[in-house]
Protein backbone atom coordinates (compact mmCIF):
# COMPACT_ATOMS: atom_id res chain seq x y z
CA UNK A 1 0.00 0.00 0.00
CA UNK A 2 1.61 3.18 -1.09
CA UNK A 3 0.63 6.74 0.48
CA UNK A 4 -0.65 7.58 -2.77
CA UNK A 5 -3.31 4.79 -2.57
CA UNK A 6 -4.12 5.82 1.09
CA UNK A 7 -4.96 9.24 0.05
CA UNK A 8 -6.94 7.97 -2.52
CA UNK A 9 -8.85 5.11 -0.31
CA UNK A 10 -11.13 8.33 0.25
CA UNK A 11 -11.97 11.36 -2.13
CA UNK A 12 -13.66 13.65 -0.53
CA UNK A 13 -15.78 14.36 -3.07
CA UNK A 14 -16.86 10.21 -3.16
CA UNK A 15 -17.98 10.45 0.85
CA UNK A 16 -21.13 11.21 1.64
CA UNK A 17 -20.85 12.42 5.48
CA UNK A 18 -24.31 13.68 5.82
CA UNK A 19 -25.57 10.30 5.01
CA UNK A 20 -23.11 8.77 7.19
CA UNK A 21 -24.00 11.07 10.11
CA UNK A 22 -27.74 9.98 9.85
CA UNK A 23 -26.37 6.74 10.15
CA UNK A 24 -25.39 7.33 13.46
CA UNK A 25 -28.53 9.72 14.20
CA UNK A 26 -30.82 6.39 12.97
CA UNK A 27 -28.78 3.95 15.54
CA UNK A 28 -29.15 6.03 18.19
CA UNK A 29 -32.77 7.03 17.77
CA UNK A 30 -33.88 3.47 18.34
CA UNK A 31 -31.22 3.21 21.08
CA UNK A 32 -33.48 5.97 22.91
CA UNK A 33 -36.64 4.75 20.94
CA UNK A 34 -37.09 8.65 19.60
CA UNK A 35 -40.65 9.40 18.16
CA UNK A 36 -40.85 8.73 14.23
CA UNK A 37 -41.49 12.53 14.03
CA UNK A 38 -38.91 13.64 15.86
CA UNK A 39 -36.32 11.73 14.15
CA UNK A 40 -37.87 12.89 10.81
CA UNK A 41 -37.78 16.49 11.60
CA UNK A 42 -33.73 15.74 12.89
CA UNK A 43 -32.61 14.27 9.78
CA UNK A 44 -32.44 17.38 7.55
CA UNK A 45 -31.77 20.99 8.56
CA UNK A 46 -33.75 23.52 8.88
CA UNK A 47 -32.56 26.01 6.64
CA UNK A 48 -29.83 25.71 3.69
CA UNK A 49 -28.57 29.31 2.72
CA UNK A 50 -26.39 29.59 -0.11
CA UNK A 51 -25.31 33.06 -1.24
CA UNK A 52 -23.26 34.37 -3.74
CA UNK A 53 -20.83 37.07 -3.64
CA UNK A 54 -18.11 39.16 -5.43
CA UNK A 55 -15.15 40.20 -3.98
CA UNK A 56 -12.25 42.60 -5.26
CA UNK A 57 -9.01 40.73 -5.50
CA UNK A 58 -5.43 42.94 -5.06
CA UNK A 59 -4.97 42.11 -8.74
CA UNK A 60 -8.05 44.69 -9.54
CA UNK A 61 -10.24 42.59 -11.12
CA UNK A 62 -13.72 40.53 -9.01
CA UNK A 63 -14.64 37.65 -8.42
CA UNK A 64 -17.98 35.93 -7.24
CA UNK A 65 -17.66 33.14 -4.28
CA UNK A 66 -20.29 30.97 -3.13
CA UNK A 67 -20.91 30.74 0.38
CA UNK A 68 -23.01 28.36 2.66
CA UNK A 69 -24.75 29.07 6.15
CA UNK A 70 -26.53 25.25 6.87
CA UNK A 71 -29.14 25.58 10.05
CA UNK A 72 -29.83 22.52 11.43
CA UNK A 73 -32.05 22.59 14.49
CA UNK A 74 -33.17 25.87 16.73
CA UNK A 75 -35.19 24.05 19.48
CA UNK A 76 -32.90 24.37 22.65
CA UNK A 77 -31.61 27.74 21.37
CA UNK A 78 -29.67 30.27 18.76
CA UNK A 79 -27.97 28.17 15.89
CA UNK A 80 -24.96 28.10 16.87
CA UNK A 81 -21.91 26.89 14.58
CA UNK A 82 -18.44 27.40 12.94
CA UNK A 83 -17.74 29.03 9.75
CA UNK A 84 -15.15 27.16 7.47
CA UNK A 85 -12.86 28.21 4.91
CA UNK A 86 -11.41 25.10 2.59
CA UNK A 87 -11.11 23.91 -0.73
CA UNK A 88 -13.55 21.25 0.33
CA UNK A 89 -16.43 22.77 1.36
CA UNK A 90 -19.60 21.53 0.43
CA UNK A 91 -23.31 21.49 0.91
CA UNK A 92 -23.27 17.52 2.29
CA UNK A 93 -20.33 18.46 4.84
CA UNK A 94 -21.48 21.52 5.73
CA UNK A 95 -25.18 19.70 6.48
CA UNK A 96 -23.12 17.20 8.73
CA UNK A 97 -21.16 19.21 10.21
CA UNK A 98 -24.19 21.42 11.49
CA UNK A 99 -26.16 18.59 12.84
CA UNK A 100 -23.44 17.74 14.87
CA UNK A 101 -23.07 20.95 16.16
CA UNK A 102 -27.17 20.02 17.66
CA UNK A 103 -25.70 17.12 18.94
CA UNK A 104 -22.80 18.58 20.96
CA UNK A 105 -25.23 21.71 22.09
CA UNK A 106 -27.54 19.02 23.60
CA UNK A 107 -24.86 16.78 25.03
CA UNK A 108 -23.34 19.92 26.80
CA UNK A 109 -27.29 20.88 27.82
CA UNK A 110 -26.12 24.30 26.27
CA UNK A 111 -29.06 26.61 25.16
CA UNK A 112 -27.49 26.56 21.65
CA UNK A 113 -28.96 24.59 18.42
CA UNK A 114 -26.75 23.60 15.80
CA UNK A 115 -25.39 25.25 12.38
CA UNK A 116 -22.29 25.38 10.46
CA UNK A 117 -21.13 27.92 7.08
CA UNK A 118 -18.45 27.88 5.08
CA UNK A 119 -17.09 29.03 1.99
CA UNK A 120 -14.94 26.56 -0.42
CA UNK A 121 -11.55 28.56 -1.11
CA UNK A 122 -8.02 27.38 -0.25
CA UNK A 123 -6.81 30.13 2.59
CA UNK A 124 -3.42 29.80 1.61
CA UNK A 125 -4.62 31.18 -1.61
CA UNK A 126 -5.39 34.62 -0.73
CA UNK A 127 -3.74 37.40 0.97
CA UNK A 128 -4.82 39.03 4.24
CA UNK A 129 -6.70 41.77 2.75
CA UNK A 130 -8.73 39.50 0.02
CA UNK A 131 -9.63 37.31 3.07
CA UNK A 132 -10.73 40.05 4.88
CA UNK A 133 -13.00 41.42 2.06
CA UNK A 134 -14.01 38.17 1.19
CA UNK A 135 -15.02 37.29 5.11
CA UNK A 136 -16.93 40.79 5.25
CA UNK A 137 -18.86 40.56 1.87
CA UNK A 138 -19.74 36.95 3.18
CA UNK A 139 -21.28 38.70 6.18
CA UNK A 140 -23.07 40.99 4.26
CA UNK A 141 -24.59 38.44 2.22
CA UNK A 142 -25.64 36.38 5.22
CA UNK A 143 -27.22 39.63 6.49
CA UNK A 144 -30.19 38.57 8.25
CA UNK A 145 -29.81 34.92 8.56
CA UNK A 146 -27.69 35.68 11.32
CA UNK A 147 -28.08 37.24 14.15
CA UNK A 148 -26.94 37.63 18.29
CA UNK A 149 -30.19 35.82 19.52
CA UNK A 150 -30.44 33.62 16.16
CA UNK A 151 -27.77 32.12 14.28
CA UNK A 152 -23.39 32.97 16.04
CA UNK A 153 -21.11 32.00 13.81
CA UNK A 154 -17.63 30.86 15.61
CA UNK A 155 -14.42 29.47 13.86
CA UNK A 156 -13.88 26.35 12.44
CA UNK A 157 -10.76 24.97 9.70
CA UNK A 158 -9.20 27.96 7.57
CA UNK A 159 -10.40 30.59 9.93
CA UNK A 160 -9.97 32.18 13.44
CA UNK A 161 -10.19 35.18 15.68
CA UNK A 162 -9.62 37.76 13.21
CA UNK A 163 -12.19 36.29 10.94
CA UNK A 164 -14.90 36.22 13.90
CA UNK A 165 -13.42 39.75 13.99
CA UNK A 166 -14.25 41.06 10.32
CA UNK A 167 -17.78 39.49 10.93
CA UNK A 168 -18.29 41.24 13.98
CA UNK A 169 -17.54 44.54 12.91
CA UNK A 170 -19.24 43.97 9.74
CA UNK A 171 -22.33 43.19 11.34
CA UNK A 172 -21.85 45.95 14.14
CA UNK A 173 -21.90 48.52 11.46
CA UNK A 174 -25.43 47.38 9.67
CA UNK A 175 -27.21 47.91 12.60
CA UNK A 176 -26.84 51.43 13.31
CA UNK A 177 -25.54 53.29 16.55
CA UNK A 178 -27.54 52.86 19.37
CA UNK A 179 -27.82 49.11 18.98
CA UNK A 180 -24.41 48.42 17.65
CA UNK A 181 -22.62 47.31 20.97
CA UNK A 182 -25.61 44.68 21.51
CA UNK A 183 -24.09 43.22 18.50
CA UNK A 184 -20.97 41.80 19.51
CA UNK A 185 -22.01 39.01 20.48
CA UNK A 186 -22.85 37.90 16.78
CA UNK A 187 -19.62 35.87 16.57
CA UNK A 188 -17.99 33.75 19.75
CA UNK A 189 -14.21 32.79 18.99
CA UNK A 190 -13.44 36.46 18.83
CA UNK A 191 -9.94 38.30 20.27
CA UNK A 192 -9.84 39.49 23.96
CA UNK A 193 -9.88 43.13 22.85
CA UNK A 194 -12.52 42.41 20.46
CA UNK A 195 -14.96 40.53 23.38
CA UNK A 196 -14.12 37.31 23.10
CA UNK A 197 -13.32 35.11 26.77
CA UNK A 198 -10.24 33.91 27.57
CA UNK A 199 -9.50 30.56 26.95
CA UNK A 200 -11.18 30.22 24.15
CA UNK A 201 -8.85 29.79 22.07
CA UNK A 202 -7.81 26.53 23.47
CA UNK A 203 -11.02 25.27 24.71
CA UNK A 204 -11.42 22.26 21.82
CA UNK A 205 -8.27 21.05 22.68
CA UNK A 206 -8.61 21.37 26.39
CA UNK A 207 -12.11 19.84 26.14
CA UNK A 208 -10.34 17.01 24.66
CA UNK A 209 -7.69 16.58 27.27
CA UNK A 210 -10.14 16.41 29.84
CA UNK A 211 -11.57 13.89 28.13
CA UNK A 212 -8.26 11.86 27.70
CA UNK A 213 -7.42 12.63 31.43
CA UNK A 214 -10.96 10.80 32.31
CA UNK A 215 -10.18 8.22 30.20
CA UNK A 216 -6.72 7.79 31.36
CA UNK A 217 -8.17 7.75 35.05
CA UNK A 218 -10.68 5.11 34.10
CA UNK A 219 -8.39 2.78 32.49
CA UNK A 220 -5.45 3.29 34.87
CA UNK A 221 -3.46 4.79 32.03
CA UNK A 222 0.17 6.93 33.39
CA UNK A 223 -0.21 9.94 30.62
CA UNK A 224 2.67 10.85 31.86
CA UNK A 225 5.72 9.32 29.68
CA UNK A 226 3.86 8.36 26.96
CA UNK A 227 3.91 9.73 23.40
CA UNK A 228 1.28 10.71 20.64
CA UNK A 229 0.43 11.84 17.51
CA UNK A 230 -1.70 14.33 15.99
CA UNK A 231 -3.15 15.03 12.46
CA UNK A 232 -3.53 18.89 11.76
CA UNK A 233 -1.54 21.47 13.41
CA UNK A 234 -3.81 24.32 13.65
CA UNK A 235 -6.00 25.27 16.39
CA UNK A 236 -6.97 22.58 17.64
CA UNK A 237 -4.07 20.17 16.86
CA UNK A 238 -1.71 22.60 17.73
CA UNK A 239 -3.10 23.54 21.37
CA UNK A 240 -3.25 19.52 21.93
CA UNK A 241 0.43 19.14 21.62
CA UNK A 242 0.83 21.95 23.98
CA UNK A 243 -1.56 20.70 26.42
CA UNK A 244 -0.64 17.31 26.27
CA UNK A 245 3.23 18.56 26.95
CA UNK A 246 2.23 20.01 30.45
CA UNK A 247 0.83 16.80 30.98
CA UNK A 248 4.23 14.78 30.09
CA UNK A 249 3.35 13.78 26.86
CA UNK A 250 5.12 13.88 23.77
CA UNK A 251 3.97 14.53 20.63
CA UNK A 252 6.38 12.68 18.12
CA UNK A 253 4.80 12.75 14.63
CA UNK A 254 2.31 15.60 13.29
CA UNK A 255 1.17 16.39 10.17
CA UNK A 256 -1.13 19.16 8.00
CA UNK A 257 -2.03 19.87 4.40
CA UNK A 258 1.57 20.42 3.60
CA UNK A 259 3.07 17.01 4.76
CA UNK A 260 4.11 14.86 7.46
CA UNK A 261 6.92 15.27 9.91
CA UNK A 262 8.46 12.61 12.76
CA UNK A 263 10.42 13.48 16.04
CA UNK A 264 10.96 10.76 18.31
CA UNK A 265 12.31 12.72 20.95
CA UNK A 266 9.00 14.49 21.13
CA UNK A 267 8.35 18.02 19.07
CA UNK A 268 8.70 21.50 21.36
CA UNK A 269 5.01 22.59 20.55
CA UNK A 270 5.46 25.77 21.03
CA UNK A 271 8.38 26.14 18.81
CA UNK A 272 6.64 24.70 16.32
CA UNK A 273 2.99 26.30 16.73
CA UNK A 274 5.19 29.58 16.29
CA UNK A 275 6.71 27.70 12.90
CA UNK A 276 2.58 27.45 11.80
CA UNK A 277 1.90 30.91 13.29
CA UNK A 278 4.78 32.64 10.88
CA UNK A 279 4.78 30.27 7.77
CA UNK A 280 1.66 28.92 7.75
CA UNK A 281 2.12 25.35 7.78
CA UNK A 282 4.71 22.64 9.53
CA UNK A 283 6.67 22.67 6.05
CA UNK A 284 10.03 23.97 6.78
CA UNK A 285 10.40 23.06 10.25
CA UNK A 286 13.89 21.79 10.79
CA UNK A 287 13.04 19.42 14.15
CA UNK A 288 11.65 16.55 12.66
CA UNK A 289 11.68 14.23 9.76
CA UNK A 290 9.87 14.09 6.87
CA UNK A 291 7.37 10.93 6.51
CA UNK A 292 4.74 9.91 4.14
CA UNK A 293 0.83 10.15 5.19
CA UNK A 294 1.29 6.08 5.04
CA UNK A 295 4.37 6.52 7.95
CA UNK A 296 2.65 8.79 9.57
CA UNK A 297 -0.25 6.15 10.78
CA UNK A 298 1.94 3.35 11.04
CA UNK A 299 3.89 5.00 14.05
CA UNK A 300 3.81 3.31 17.02
CA UNK A 301 2.11 5.95 20.03
CA UNK A 302 0.12 6.14 22.41
CA UNK A 303 -2.40 8.56 21.56
CA UNK A 304 -4.17 9.45 18.30
CA UNK A 305 -5.58 12.83 18.17
CA UNK A 306 -6.93 13.98 14.58
CA UNK A 307 -7.09 17.34 13.88
CA UNK A 308 -7.82 18.22 10.70
CA UNK A 309 -10.62 16.84 8.40
CA UNK A 310 -13.19 14.56 8.24
CA UNK A 311 -13.26 11.08 6.80
CA UNK A 312 -9.05 10.56 6.98
CA UNK A 313 -9.44 7.16 9.16
CA UNK A 314 -10.28 4.29 6.82
CA UNK A 315 -9.71 0.85 6.86
CA UNK A 316 -6.03 0.75 5.82
CA UNK A 317 -5.54 3.73 8.05
CA UNK A 318 -7.14 1.83 11.01
CA UNK A 319 -5.41 -1.15 10.16
CA UNK A 320 -2.47 0.62 10.33
CA UNK A 321 -2.52 2.83 13.46
CA UNK A 322 -0.68 1.44 16.43
CA UNK A 323 -2.51 3.66 19.51
CA UNK A 324 -4.15 2.40 22.05
CA UNK A 325 -6.66 5.76 22.54
CA UNK A 326 -8.07 7.90 19.75
CA UNK A 327 -9.48 11.77 21.09
CA UNK A 328 -11.43 13.10 18.02
CA UNK A 329 -10.48 16.74 17.63
CA UNK A 330 -11.76 16.60 14.58
CA UNK A 331 -15.49 16.14 13.32
CA UNK A 332 -15.89 13.06 11.60
CA UNK A 333 -12.12 11.57 11.45
CA UNK A 334 -13.13 8.22 11.00
CA UNK A 335 -15.33 6.91 8.24
CA UNK A 336 -17.69 4.03 9.54
CA UNK A 337 -15.59 0.88 8.10
CA UNK A 338 -12.38 2.31 9.36
CA UNK A 339 -14.40 2.69 13.24
CA UNK A 340 -15.40 -1.02 12.65
CA UNK A 341 -11.97 -2.14 12.43
CA UNK A 342 -10.55 0.12 15.67
CA UNK A 343 -13.79 -1.02 17.53
CA UNK A 344 -12.51 -4.73 17.13
CA UNK A 345 -8.87 -3.87 17.29
CA UNK A 346 -10.24 -2.44 21.07
CA UNK A 347 -8.62 0.59 20.20
CA UNK A 348 -10.31 3.14 22.68
CA UNK A 349 -12.63 5.87 20.87
CA UNK A 350 -13.50 9.20 22.15
CA UNK A 351 -16.15 10.53 19.67
CA UNK A 352 -16.05 13.81 18.47
CA UNK A 353 -19.79 15.32 19.69
CA UNK A 354 -18.14 14.75 22.84
CA UNK A 355 -14.45 14.79 22.57
CA UNK A 356 -14.54 18.47 20.95
CA UNK A 357 -17.62 19.75 22.08
CA UNK A 358 -15.09 22.46 24.56
CA UNK A 359 -15.31 24.77 21.60
CA UNK A 360 -19.25 25.16 21.67
CA UNK A 361 -19.28 25.11 25.25
CA UNK A 362 -16.48 28.03 25.83
CA UNK A 363 -18.21 29.79 23.01
CA UNK A 364 -21.42 29.62 24.91
CA UNK A 365 -19.59 31.21 27.78
CA UNK A 366 -18.17 33.65 25.37
CA UNK A 367 -21.66 34.90 24.53
CA UNK A 368 -22.75 34.84 27.94
CA UNK A 369 -20.38 37.48 28.86
CA UNK A 370 -20.94 39.57 25.91
CA UNK A 371 -24.64 39.21 27.12
CA UNK A 372 -24.14 40.64 30.16
CA UNK A 373 -20.76 42.95 29.85
CA UNK A 374 -18.81 40.69 31.68
CA UNK A 375 -15.30 39.51 31.50
CA UNK A 376 -14.43 36.36 33.08
CA UNK A 377 -10.99 35.42 34.62
CA UNK A 378 -9.61 32.45 32.78
CA UNK A 379 -9.20 30.19 35.94
CA UNK A 380 -13.13 30.44 35.96
CA UNK A 381 -13.89 29.55 32.27
CA UNK A 382 -11.19 26.46 32.65
CA UNK A 383 -13.16 25.74 36.27
CA UNK A 384 -16.34 25.61 34.33
CA UNK A 385 -15.21 24.20 31.22
CA UNK A 386 -13.23 21.26 33.06
CA UNK A 387 -16.40 20.35 35.42
CA UNK A 388 -18.69 20.63 31.82
CA UNK A 389 -16.30 17.92 30.14
CA UNK A 390 -15.80 15.41 32.91
CA UNK A 391 -20.13 15.47 33.41
CA UNK A 392 -20.60 14.90 29.89
CA UNK A 393 -17.91 12.47 29.67
CA UNK A 394 -19.27 9.85 32.58
CA UNK A 395 -22.51 10.82 31.21
CA UNK A 396 -21.70 9.45 27.88
CA UNK A 397 -19.79 6.60 29.12
CA UNK A 398 -21.95 5.12 31.81
CA UNK A 399 -24.90 5.56 28.87
CA UNK A 400 -22.50 3.48 26.70
CA UNK A 401 -21.84 1.14 29.83
CA UNK A 402 -25.69 0.75 30.54
CA UNK A 403 -27.30 0.26 26.38
CA UNK A 404 -24.51 -1.99 25.53
CA UNK A 405 -23.51 0.77 22.86
CA UNK A 406 -20.38 2.74 21.39
CA UNK A 407 -19.57 5.71 23.15
CA UNK A 408 -20.25 7.65 19.71
CA UNK A 409 -23.97 6.24 19.66
CA UNK A 410 -24.25 6.85 23.58
CA UNK A 411 -23.22 10.43 23.03
CA UNK A 412 -25.91 10.95 20.07
CA UNK A 413 -28.51 9.08 22.38
CA UNK A 414 -27.93 11.61 25.08
CA UNK A 415 -28.10 14.62 22.68
CA UNK A 416 -31.46 12.89 21.00
CA UNK A 417 -33.19 12.06 24.48
CA UNK A 418 -32.72 16.39 25.40
CA UNK A 419 -33.87 17.43 21.85
CA UNK A 420 -36.84 14.45 21.71
CA UNK A 421 -37.74 16.24 25.31
CA UNK A 422 -38.59 19.59 24.24
CA UNK A 423 -39.88 18.22 21.11
CA UNK A 424 -42.48 16.16 23.30
CA UNK A 425 -43.13 19.16 25.49
CA UNK A 426 -43.62 21.58 23.04
CA UNK A 427 -45.08 19.86 19.97
CA UNK A 428 -45.51 20.94 16.48
CA UNK A 429 -46.36 24.59 15.90
CA UNK A 430 -49.40 25.01 14.70
P1 LIG B 1 -7.34 24.99 11.52
O1 LIG B 1 -7.64 25.57 10.20
O2 LIG B 1 -6.82 25.87 12.58
O3 LIG B 1 -6.34 23.76 11.35
C1 LIG B 1 -6.61 22.71 10.46
C2 LIG B 1 -5.37 21.86 10.30
O4 LIG B 1 -5.69 20.76 9.41
C3 LIG B 1 -4.20 22.61 9.65
O5 LIG B 1 -3.01 22.19 10.25
C4 LIG B 1 -4.28 22.17 8.20
O6 LIG B 1 -3.06 22.26 7.52
C5 LIG B 1 -4.70 20.72 8.39
N1 LIG B 1 -5.22 20.13 7.16
C6 LIG B 1 -6.04 20.69 6.24
N2 LIG B 1 -6.25 19.86 5.21
C7 LIG B 1 -5.53 18.74 5.49
C8 LIG B 1 -5.30 17.52 4.80
N3 LIG B 1 -5.86 17.28 3.63
N4 LIG B 1 -4.50 16.60 5.40
C9 LIG B 1 -3.90 16.83 6.58
N5 LIG B 1 -4.08 17.97 7.28
C10 LIG B 1 -4.87 18.91 6.74
O7 LIG B 1 -8.69 24.28 11.99
P2 LIG B 1 -9.11 23.83 13.47
O8 LIG B 1 -9.98 24.88 14.01
O9 LIG B 1 -7.94 23.37 14.22
O10 LIG B 1 -10.07 22.59 13.13
C11 LIG B 1 -9.57 21.27 12.95
C12 LIG B 1 -10.71 20.28 13.13
O11 LIG B 1 -11.28 20.45 14.43
C13 LIG B 1 -11.87 20.42 12.14
O12 LIG B 1 -12.41 19.14 11.90
C14 LIG B 1 -12.88 21.24 12.92
O13 LIG B 1 -14.19 21.07 12.46
C15 LIG B 1 -12.68 20.66 14.30
N6 LIG B 1 -13.17 21.51 15.39
C16 LIG B 1 -12.67 22.77 15.57
C17 LIG B 1 -13.14 23.54 16.60
C18 LIG B 1 -12.58 24.92 16.91
O14 LIG B 1 -12.95 25.48 17.94
N7 LIG B 1 -11.71 25.48 16.09
C19 LIG B 1 -14.15 23.05 17.44
C20 LIG B 1 -14.63 21.76 17.24
C21 LIG B 1 -14.12 21.00 16.22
Amino acid sequence: MTAKKLNKAQPAHEYKFFDVVRGYLDHAAKTVDLSDHVGKILSQPKNEIIVNFPVLMDDGSHKLFKGYRIQHNNMLGPYKGGIRFHESVSLDDLKALASMMTWKSALMEIPFGGAKGGVKINPHNHSKPELMRLTRRFTHALGANIGPEYDIPAPDMGTNSKTMVWMMDTYMNTVGHVEKNAQRRIVTGKSIVSGGSHGRTKATSQGVIHCLVEWAKENRFELEGKTAIIQGFGNVGSHAAILLNKLGVSTIATGDHTGYLHNPEGFFPHKLAEHVRTNGSIAGYPHGEKISREEFFGIEADIFIPAALENQVGVEEAKALKVKVIAEGANGPLNPEGENVLLDRNIAIIPDVLANSGGVTVSYYEWCQNKRSERWELERVDEKLHKAMIDAYHRVMYFARERNVNPRIAAYSLALQNLSSAYEERGIFP
